[in-house]
């Protein structure tokens, strides 16, 4: 309730700010300006300079469950020494093996560990950034572990070996990654002269001894010369007063040493002539066909208050009749558009991009594509600047920054460092939605600037020529220059196209009254309870300061997916009608809402955001579903779309890859994707009509609202909605689940699409319910993932990616062990995991009580902390809403099991599980595609399965109730 008094509180808290906070140290000094937050923001905010000149912003939240901390540096791997390149990202590991006053090599991390936190760090081209949460309570030890280990590190040379590994390990994943092979694309096809057309990850052969050129040395010079307090900010969120936490970051951060350092500027251009007017064929590794047009902008950071790049990808990206966006769609040739820009990638300069997800006849013609996307650009320029789409957009980033949905992790106080590398600290926070300075000059020179012969051109799809491989990330490529006659084609393509500037969005929020005056209580409630229909409301419990709410409607019908043709039409309709009203939940996404669907016993259809527009916008919505008509073109886009679809789940990464037959035994039932690969091709369009109509007529209706709202404004949607649709079904289908109810030993083997191998391991005992095996495996993930990360990855330096993680299979829980390896297989990666296994009983069963309550009391305070956004509140109760308990008792179920567990309960389901396998076993196997023999586990009795549905068919089912 305190919320609803936001605008005379926003005030009372402006006036705190002049209020001199007793300073009674020199070590560092307040910085004047205020940081301009959100009026709703209830936080406490303060930048000081340390004696060390370095910036820290304090955050004093008194609701913060966990303490948060960041540092970045402002040098990446931009600065890389040539003769060592990934030193930045080098450093960024080697900092944390040890430092003068707390020489254990990962003390930060052991600490963490056993104060229910944990860290990480990232290295990019303009910084580096180290970042960590723990408990509130450890924060200044945690603070002085991470401050030491940057300032005082022992860089010691015993362990380069073991970090170039991980690195190189790292590095090698990537090869899967898109964004990371384009990555690589993109530097060598740069000006070779600037630093950021090298490569910046490093491997096992950039960082190494050479003649003359030491890797140890490299590393010390490296970090001698960059890692100075003048070059660092830092950010430390906690409960705690803002003077208490100044003396915190006095005592930690203030350490550090400064001594001027500066980084040299760059001053060449990243692309000149030579680079520019080209076309880039790219293979990308999951199959997808895009356009993307890439310019180098000057780095205009400074200016971000006219959002002159925002104000253009604005406009590309909107959606109103015969729009550029609208153009492509309704022509066929692409399924969306959208732009957008970084201006610091490269330091001196950045990218301004525009992105089209092509469809296969957009891939044939993409010349007319180029063409139309520079007449919309020429349109822009030609009607000249307009001052109502920069008050619209300032509107909208308004209304985010006074509402706004942010979950204050780790990732976010990596985001405020960033920010504050690139803007002045006063502005940290609203820097992303402040668009008060409109500057028609830069719109227009930056729009002079997006000419076709300045343009990158990259064109991606798998069957693109080639004739280079990108370094390290062994990306297929090709560059050529655009010849002469291809520009005067895309001019008379031009010609062809007529387009409109978008309108004015007719759905941004002018109401924004909150109509729930009473205390909010904290669960839904059924307020409508009828043969077919049932309707569960609640207003807001822990944002209901907010004039939003989030709808779901839940169209349940046994027939909706029960057969592999279903699942096909399922996913075909939703392509089509995601297509249909694409222009509709574009608008209305500017507006503030948000429209998703997915299968969950039916259709889901989900709408969430600012209450004003919401509830016309969904009857609408749910009045025109059922009359959409695709075209046979149209019909044609989506299977592409979706053959495409099923050929890159097959193209994950290898853990990807060993996770997925575990995942999918679950889903009942399963149909393989040959099968419906199969099925695609003669699926009419009347199949399609006829499968959305029964999905919706066939179907019970069950409504879950909360937010906003009042009840009798729920019941009149509803109602509304009901008489459009009219579900007949009187049956809330809640689907079925297979049954663990005896051993089960069974393996699954392939060859993967990368050259990683991955194993994964799945243990579920019988014996134990799915509330109580919910409770057992989520203490059990918490306190062995460590374990198995320390001796597999730390000690044994299998791979990176290693997890072991609480997982179902129907519903029933166990643990999971998951490790992708870049230089093992299955069979050996599979002996480590059984050397590891009796270790993790015997610590179980030997820990301290005072050490297994605090892990356990970890997890309890994570489970019991408020939820960050209204998302979050909701998806509390999605699991009871989708398996009809409208009571909402799982989750209070699940925390009385963990209370009341004890440390022998827990070592006894380990051990039944994992140790004598009481119930269903499963490896998983994936090895890399370039083994010369593949060398998978094959333990005496385990059974191996060819295919998910052929071992998905040998369980009991049951339906779920
Ligand atoms: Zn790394």
């Amino acid at each position: 309730m305190l919320k609803q008094l936001t605008r005379v509180s926003g005030l009372l808290l402006l006036l705190t700010f002049w209020a001199p906070v007793v300073w009674s140290a020199t070590d560092w000094q307040p910085i004047a300006e205020t940081i301009h937050k959100s009026q709703n923001d209830p936080r406490q905010y303060q930048a000081i300079k340390l004696s060390n000149g370095m910036t820290v912003l304090l955050v004093s939240d008194a609701n913060a469950s966990k303490s948060l901390a960041a540092l970045a540096v402002s040098v990446g791997s931009l600065q890389d020494p040539d003769g060592q390149l990934g030193l930045a990202h080098f450093t960024e590991h080697m900092l944390l093996m040890g430092s003068k006053k707390y020489p254990k090599p990962e003390s930060l991390s052991e600490f963490l560990k056993m104060h229910g936190g944990s860290h990480n760090g990232s290295t990019a081209s303009y910084r580096t950034a180290f970042y960590l949460e723990v408990e509130n309570d450890a924060l200044k030890e945690a603070v002085d572990r991470l401050a030491d280990a940057v300032g005082e590190p022992l860089l010691d040379a015993s362990y380069a070996d073991k970090e170039r590994n991980a690195v190189n390990a790292e590095l090698t994943m990537a090869r899967s990654r898109d964004g990371m092979r384009m990555g690589q694309v993109r530097a060598e096809t740069l000006n070779p002269a600037h630093p950021g057309s090298r490569y910046a990850g490093g491997n096992l052969d950039t960082l190494k001894d050479k003649p003359g050129n030491s890797l140890h040395d490299a590393l010390v010079n490296f970090y001698h010369r960059y890692y100075s307090a003048n070059l660092m900010v830092g950010v430390i969120y906690s409960n705690k007063s803002l003077p208490e936490l100044a003396q915190i970051a006095s005592d930690t951060f203030g350490k550090i040493a400064n001594h001027n350092a500066v980084v040299p500027p760059i001053t060449v251009p990243s692309v000149t002539p030579a680079q520019q007017g080209i076309i880039i064929h790219y293979v990308p590794a999951e199959p997808r066909k895009q356009l993307r047009i890439e310019f180098a902008i000057d780095n205009n950071s400074a200016a971000f208050r006219s959002k002159t790049d925002t104000y253009i990808s604005y406009l590309i990206g909107n959606r109103s009749k015969n729009t550029l966006s609208d153009w492509l769609q309704k022509e066929g040739l692409a399924d969306g558009i959208n732009a957008g820009a970084d201006p610091m990638v490269q330091r001196n300069q950045g990218i301004f991009a525009i992105s089209v997800s092509l469809t296969d006849k957009g891939l044939a013609e993409k010349d007319r594509v180029i063409a139309a996307i520079f007449n919309y650009l020429s349109l822009i320029r030609s009607q000249g600047v307009k001052k109502e789409y920069f008050d619209e957009i300032a509107h909208v980033l308004a209304l985010d920054f006074r509402y706004p949905a942010v979950t204050r992790d780790m990732d976010y106080v990596e985001w405020l460092v960033d920010t504050m590398v690139r803007v002045p600290v006063d502005h940290v926070l609203d820097s992303p939605y402040l668009a008060d300075q409109f500057d028609p000059q830069a719109i227009d020179s930056r729009l002079d600037s997006l000419t076709p012969e300045k343009a990158r051109f990259w064109i991606i799809s798998p069957n693109e020529p080639h004739n280079k491989m990108a370094y390290f990330v062994d990306a297929p490529y090709e560059v050529d220059k655009v010849p002469a006659a291809e520009f005067t084609q895309w001019q008379q393509l031009e010609g062809q196209v007529s387009l409109s500037l978008p309108m004015l969005n007719p759905y941004i929020p002018e109401n924004l009254d909150l109509v729930n005056k009473s205390n909010a209580p904290v669960k839904p409630a059924l307020i409508v309870n009828k043969k077919g229909l049932h309707v569960l409301y609640m207003p807001s419990h822990d944002f209901s300061g907010e004039p939003k709410a989030d709808i779901t409607l839940a169209f349940r019908s046994e027939q909706s997916l029960n057969t592999a043709k279903k699942q096909v039409l399922y996913g075909l309709n939703d392509y089509l009608t995601g297509v249909a009203f694409d222009q509709l939940s574009y608008q209305a996404s500017i507006g503030g809402i948000g429209f998703a669907t997915s299968p969950d016993n039916g259709l889901e259809l989900n709408a969430n955001g600012f209450t004003n527009h919401l509830p016309d916008l969904l009857s609408e919505l749910v009045e025109e579903y059922p009359k959409v008509v695709p075209t046979p073109e149209q019909l044609e886009q989506a299977k592409s779309w979706y053959l495409e679809r099923l050929a890159s789940a097959d193209k994950g990464k290898a853990f990807e890859l060993a996770l997925q037959p575990i995942q999918l035994i679950s889903r009942l039932p399963y149909s393989e994707r040959e099968v419906r690969e199969k099925l695609v091709k003669s699926i009419t369009l009347k199949e399609v009509v006829d499968y959305r109509k029964s999905l919706l007529d066939d179907a019970a209706l069950e409504v879950l609202v909360v937010g906003n709202m009042t009840a009798p404004q729920v019941e009149k949607m509803v109602n509304n909605i009901e008489a459009k649709v009219k579900p007949r079904g009187t049956q809330f289908w809640r689907g079925s689940r297979i049954i663990i109810d005896r051993p089960k030993k069974v393996n699954m083997q392939r060859v993967g699409t990368s050259t990683d191998s991955a194993l994964a391991a799945v243990y579920v005992p019988v014996g134990y319910d799915e509330v109580r095996s919910m409770g057992y495996s989520a203490l059990l993930g918490q306190i062995i993932q460590p374990w198995f990360y320390s001796q597999l990855r730390t000690q044994e330096q299998l791979g990176y990616a290693v997890f072991a993680f609480p997982m179902p299979v129907g519903k029933q829980w166990g643990i999971s062990f998951l490790l992708q390896s870049n230089s093992k297989q299955p069979k050996y990666l599979y002996e480590r995991y059984l050397a590891f296994y009796p270790q993790v009983e015997k610590r179980l069963r030997d820990m301290k009580d005072a050490e297994f309550n605090q892990y356990k009391q970890g997890l309890l305070n994570e489970m019991l902390q408020n939820p960050q956004t209204m998302t979050e509140e909701v998806g509390r109760f999605s699991e009871d809403f989708s398996r009809g308990n409208d009571k909402f008792t799982t989750r209070a179920k699940v925390i009385a099991v963990i209370q009341g567990l004890t440390q022998k309960q827990l070592a006894d389901f380990y051990h039944q599980a994992v140790i004598s396998q009481t119930g269903f076993t499963m490896l998983s196997q994936v090895s890399g595609n370039d083994s010369k023999v593949h060398e998978y586990a094959a333990p005496s009795g385990w059974k191996t399965y060819s295919t998910t549905s052929s071992l998905q068919k040998t369980f009991p089912h049951q339906v779920n109730k």
